[in-house]
């Protein structure tokens, strides 16, 4: 059984979602749009998994629109922020360091007449806020930016971006796909007007996601159809998805504190035991600005390449392993890492089922094979 360490790419479904799950494929089939008493029965189920999620975020329900993931969710608040204002040339600001469900959205809205500019990121992995606040013209419509790197763990300054966005009026959009299940997010604090985020990075299912949309915020929706999710996002709902990440939100917020305690415990564990080896390594970005369950380090005399084939019974990353083709790593690089390094650079992530037992073996191993 291979050493999983590869969580922010995905994490292992809980067995309680997936035993939550397992009755809307088997029994409860029906159709939640059809007014009988099944799909009566299976509305209601989706309406708890919606309030499960409202209430994790402080929100209402009608705020949460279920997608088939971050992807979709990114897509659907900035396509559909850009075709709603449709009418005049305005102009977006995305992070340089966002997932790529966000930066190739770039082409697109320069092809729609759009202006769309990126800010820089600095060494220790956040975004330049000085930067920012530069880049904002009087036509700027659309702020998007990550919580949590994926790459990196870094914590950007989202509570800073949120205020320049209030006081300006620009649309606020938040990828927290890598932060949601694993530390509180509440919107009553934390002011935006998209949220992104996904099932299978907390234990969740895949294919299946959430938008938070603001109430007060306009958007064209992308899928046209029967006109579920309030019309936001046609289609017959993905019902064991939706169960399975409303069950995962409940669990996340149960045991909150206690498996973010347990992360930060891990986090120490593994800084203690890389600085006890021989190996030669840095952590990419700021530890103290950092996730504790994702690390992004360089070993200094080995290649990713050499540690992905050597180390072939421990799961982990060369960059982000959710970008077919991310790579070289363009989060690193906006960061200032020369290609070699970046070459060198490994990403390692923990989740509420790793153990010290995990770190011990990887760590051992890992020392192995750099003194090949
Ligand atoms: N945003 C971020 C920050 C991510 O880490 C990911 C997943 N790698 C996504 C978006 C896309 O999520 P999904 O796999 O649900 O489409």
């Amino acid at each position: 059984m291979n050493t999983y360490l590869d969580n922010a790419a995905t994490t292992k479904p809980d067995i309680l979602v997936l035993e939550a799950m397992m009755p809307f494929f088997k029994d409860l089939y029906g159709n939640p749009s059809a007014n009988n008493k099944c799909g009566r029965t299976i509305r209601e189920a989706i309406d708890e998994a919606r309030f499960n999620i409202a209430d994790n975020l402080n929100c209402t329900q009608c705020e949460i629109i279920f997608t088939s993931g971050a992807t979709e969710s990114n897509n659907l608040a900035i396509k559909g922020c850009a075709d709603f204002c449709s009418d005049e040339k305005y102009h977006f600001i995305f992070s340089s360091i966002e997932h790529k469900s966000v930066l190739n959205l770039k082409d697109l809205l320069l092809c729609k007449g759009h202006e769309v500019d990126l800010i820089e990121a600095l060494p220790n992995g956040s975004i330049d806020l000085n930067h920012l606040e530069d880049l904002i013209k009087d036509n700027t419509v659309m702020i998007s930016c990550i919580y949590v790197n994926n790459e990196t763990g870094i914590i950007q300054p989202v509570s800073d971006i949120s205020e320049i966005c209030l006081n300006r009026d620009i649309v606020f959009h938040i990828d927290a796909t890598q932060a949601f299940g694993k530390m509180k997010i509440d919107l009553t604090d934390l002011k935006c007007d998209f949220l992104s985020l996904s099932g299978h990075k907390f234990h969740g299912p895949k294919g299946v996601g959430v938008l938070y949309k603001n109430r007060n915020t306009n958007l064209t929706c992308q899928i046209i159809g029967g006109s579920q999710e309030d019309g936001y996002r046609s289609g017959t709902e993905n019902v064991p998805g939706i169960i399975g990440i409303g069950k995962a939100t409940e669990i996340a917020n149960n045991k909150m504190v206690e498996n973010y305690n347990h992360l930060l415990n891990l986090e120490k564990y593994f800084i203690k035991k890389m600085n006890a080896s021989g190996i030669e390594y840095n952590i990419n970005g700021d530890v103290d600005i950092k996730v504790p369950w994702i690390f992004n380090i360089t070993i200094l005399n080995k290649t990713a390449e050499e540690l992905v084939e050597g180390l072939q019974d421990f799961c982990f990353s060369k960059s982000s392993a959710c970008s077919k083709g991310n790579y070289p790593s363009h989060v690193l690089k906006a960061m200032g890492l020369d290609d070699d390094l970046i070459d060198r650079s490994i990403r390692v992530s923990f989740s509420k089922y790793t153990d010290y037992d995990d770190i011990d073996k990887f760590v051992n191993r890992l020392e192995e094979e750099v003194e090949k």
